[in-house]
């Protein structure tokens, strides 16, 4: 969470730091700050509770020509968003932004008798911290290291000092951060997003690494101050996948452009003439793949509801694989086994959520070995899986995820198939499911044109309710509770996402005047199964809004069918409804659909 920047060279600093937050925006939006040094050795500190127009505002009344500087926009976690609690956070001769939580900040406080603090943060104690240890006969990046090791917690920082204002000092243990370099102009950013259109070739420090960073040249260390040679690597995100391209909102962009990301997530691992799929990324023989026996599967939030989808899927394609699917948050700190053969699957977008990499760390701790299924290219945990799929669905900047989901589930399907293939079972059920994911692009294409404006009318009739209930079996149900996040998200709408068949075991009792179900019905085996549930539904007044791939009759207030030749797949063309569905509530209800209130992209916090 939360968006960090920097930069030092012969450009005014100002711009490359308030375009650079515009764009980390996504990551926390409480409040937002930037610290610029001047030639004079004077500090500049700017900051403004709420989003980063607000600092923009008071940026373009206090321009500064000076070319070094750091900027933070937070989503708080210590003490309430503020302009005070704001960072850039200022002790003695230096200002720090910080990313993170220092976990042992009460104890470091109470013996820094010598700072005044203001602020509720914990990131104000380790800018105090490191003041306390920054005397006359140390450097800044002394006196960082030093701090650093008295530190427990997460964290990622910028630090500048006005005694030495040829320098920002980085470093990164489990919070991201990257520096771009140029000729004669280093940047800092938590996220390869801010760096777009000022450099291409970056180094993304590692947990447990700091540096030096000045105009020309950055000096990397450990924390045992010990050299380590950097190693540059190139960002191959365009300008363009970063920008709304004329929608009102990049979620709603997100939304239309699945078409082109899952082409992406496809291309080229799928063959549709001989029936097969290959992932290169695995770094898994034939024989790795055919010993596997039981996966794994974690990741939070959609990424989760991903990972269950999926692991209907990988039931399906693979004859005898057992699977369990745990919510990394929850499994992080449970006693849990991982029987032999196992394999796990991390799912992220990011490739930084905090629970997800704590999760693959232990993992890996225990000899198992992790796949990741990552957006994000060169985030923390595709670098530190053993192999992977990363899904190719570009820049993903609106908080509540949308591409990214149908993108983690093609890519599962996929493995899925690849471990079906080693193991030569279900060759036929296979072979269905190459077809269906080749076709899934236009389906998705036909889905989005088709039926968006009678979604945004279904929205305008629930708008005004408070409470929802989605249901559905199956395949279903993951679906059902991933439309239900997607609507409490951004519309702030009551929404429960449950199991068709456990309505009559409690939730039902919930169906009166006040709430609206959302039914999600396949035209399969199982759909007179649904029809009674719905028919349940109706016998006590519910307000139905139904979404299916069926012809036949259902009573509902609103229905849309999707016209579909999919079948196994097409849960996820019904997902696709649900997320315009969820959007155009959103809209509906006047709400910042991108930037949805208490929420913050890429939980690096936990
Ligand atoms: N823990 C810090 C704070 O509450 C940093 C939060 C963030 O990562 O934005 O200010």
């Amino acid at each position: 969470m939360c968006g960090i920047v920097g930069c030092i060279g012969n450009k005014q600093a100002q711009n490359y730091l308030i375009g650079g937050l515009h764009r980390l925006e996504y990551r926390g939006y409480d409040s937002a700050g930037i610290v610029t040094i001047g030639s004079d050795q004077k500090a500049t500190l700017l900051r403004a509770k709420g989003k980063v127009s607000e600092l923009e505002k008071l940026a373009d009344k206090n321009k500064s020509i000076s070319t070094i500087g750091i900027g933070h926009t937070r989503w708080a976690t210590h003490g309430e968003p503020s302009k005070t609690n704001a960072h850039p956070h200022k002790a003695g001769d230096i200002y720090l932004v910080h990313n993170g939580i220092i976990e042992n900040y009460k104890e470091l406080k109470s013996e820094l008798k010598k700072h005044k603090f203001i602020t509720q943060t914990d990131s104000e104690v380790l800018a105090a911290l490191i003041d306390s240890l920054y005397d006359a006969n140390t450097t800044l990046a002394d006196a960082v290291n030093q701090a650093l090791k008295l530190v427990v917690g997460t964290y990622g920082i910028a630090v500048v000092s006005v005694r030495e204002p040829d320098q920002i000092i980085v470093a990164r243990s489990g919070s991201p951060l990257i520096i771009g370099i140029d000729d004669d102009e280093t940047y800092i950013a938590s996220d390869a997003s801010a760096l777009i259109g000022y450099t291409n070739r970056a180094i993304y420090l590692n947990d447990g690494e700091m540096a030096i960073c000045r105009k020309n040249g950055v000096e990397l260390r450990d924390l045992a101050s010990q050299p380590i040679s950097a190693q540059v690597e190139t960002i191959e995100v365009d300008m363009q996948a970063i920008q709304k391209q004329g929608y009102n909102h990049f979620l709603l962009k997100e939304i239309c452009e699945q078409p082109t990301t899952l082409r992406s997530t496809l291309s080229g691992r799928i063959n549709t003439k001989d029936k097969s799929v290959l992932l290169s990324g695995l770094n898994l023989s034939s024989a790795e793949l055919r010993k596997i026996e039981h996966v794994t599967i974690i990741g939070c939030g959609t990424a989760y509801y991903a990972g269950l989808l999926g692991s209907y899927y990988l039931e399906q394609l693979v004859d005898g694989l057992t699977i369990d699917v745990v919510a990394a948050s929850e499994l992080r700190y449970r006693t849990f086994h991982l029987p032999k053969n196992t394999i796990a699957l991390v799912i992220s977008q990011s490739g930084e959520t905090a629970d997800t990499l704590a999760c693959l760390r232990e993992i890996k701790r225990r000899g198992v070995k992790t796949l990741g299924i990552i957006n994000a290219v060169g985030s923390t945990i595709a670098r530190e899986v053993d192999g992977g799929v990363y899904v190719h669905a570009g820049p993903e900047i609106s908080v509540a995820s949308t591409k990214a989901f149908t993108s983690q589930v093609a890519a599962i399907t996929m493995f899925g198939i690849q471990v079906a293939q080693a193991k030569g079972t279900g060759m036929q059920i296979m072979s269905k499911y190459i077809d269906e994911l080749a076709k899934l692009p236009d389906e998705i294409e036909k889905i989005v044109s088709k039926y968006k404006d009678k979604v945004a009318k279904v929205a305008k009739r629930y708008a005004q309710y408070e409470h929802a209930l989605y249901f559905g079996r199956d395949t279903l149900f993951p679906i059902a509770m991933e439309g239900a996040l997607k609507l409490k998200e951004i519309s702030y709408i009551q929404a429960e996402g449950y199991a068709a068949g456990e309505l009559k075991h409690g939730p039902i009792a919930l169906v009166d005047d006040a709430f609206f179900e959302v039914a999600l019905l396949i035209d399969n085996w199982l759909f007179d199964k649904s029809l009674s549930t719905l028919e349940e539904v109706n016998a006590r007044g519910g307000h139905i809004f139904a979404i299916t791939n069926s012809k036949k009759e259902i009573q509902a207030e609103e229905v849309i069918r999707i016209n579909t030749k999919l079948d196994i797949l097409a849960p996820i063309l019904i997902n696709v409804v649900q997320q315009l569905f969820a959007y155009y509530m959103a809209v509906a209800r006047g709400n910042d659909v991108d930037q949805p209130r208490n929420l913050a992209k890429s939980v690096t916090v936990e």
